[in-house]
């Protein structure tokens, strides 16, 4: 489930070059997310396993874990803003 905070304003974000992995699944075209703490005011790449069905990121403050599921119909944003 990805968490959309009414409140954060979605800043538009350059979706930074993505190096092609060889031999990489190709149903996985998101390996990792972007999450920006807004309590701990970092920004954090979130990398995900790849038996896991969700990225897992924790806030580096407060400790917080936030799922983001991976799925069709799923947001396409790989940028998030988390409020904690
Ligand atoms: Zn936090």
């Amino acid at each position: 489930m990805l968490t959309n905070n009414a409140t954060g304003t979605p800043r538009p974000m350059s979706t930074p070059p993505r190096p092609q992995p060889q031999g990489g699944p190709p149903r996985t075209p998101n390996p990792w997310i972007g999450v920006r703490f807004l309590c701990a005011g970092q920004y954090i790449r979130v990398y995900r396993r790849p038996e896991s069905p969700f990225y897992l990121a924790r806030c580096p403050k407060c400790a917080k874990c936030v799922r983001f599921r991976v799925g069709k119909g799923g947001s396409d944003a790989r940028m998030f803003d988390v409020s904690c």
